[in-house]
């Protein structure tokens, strides 16, 4: 069976798209931690990070700094704060979060948003690209 994420990428269950690539997307976490909770997820659904391929593991690093630097000048945030976790969706994300203190990076730690502002975070990323 298809992980949400790979139904996410088909189009079949909709996101707030940022960027993609032949070999990733880009999109806002519908639970995000800060404004601006960007993940980045391969197309080629792999569970575990460290299972990536070597090559495909640099490409999703590389392709995450990009977004990150977009998401930096988009956002205002001391930093951009990078997780990777996988253990609520088993297909590897990257979470790029921007941060103004410790607990953004914790994931007990929520915002709500309503879909006109996660429109315009994603636009304001994109614009960025
Ligand atoms: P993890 O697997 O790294 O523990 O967390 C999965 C992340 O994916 C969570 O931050 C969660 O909010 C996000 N997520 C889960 N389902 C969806 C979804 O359908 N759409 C979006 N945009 N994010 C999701």
């Amino acid at each position: 069976m298809s992980s949400i994420f790979t139904k996410i990428i088909n189009g079949e269950i909709p996101s707030y798209k940022v960027a993609e690539n032949d070999e990733f997307y880009a999109f806002l976490d519908i639970n995000p931690n800060a404004k601006g909770h960007t993940l980045v997820v391969p197309k080629k659904e792999v569970n575990k990070l460290f299972d990536l391929e070597e090559d495909a593991y640099n490409s999703l690093m590389s392709y995450s700094r990009k977004i990150a630097i977009a998401l930096e000048e988009a956002v205002p945030c001391k930093r951009i704060g990078m997780a990777v976790i996988g253990l609520e969706v088993p297909h590897v994300h990257v979470h790029l979060i921007p941060l103004q203190e410790m607990e953004d990076i914790q994931f007990n730690k929520k915002v709500k948003l309503e879909p006109q502002e996660f429109i315009k975070i994603a636009k304001a990323i994109s614009n960025n690209l």
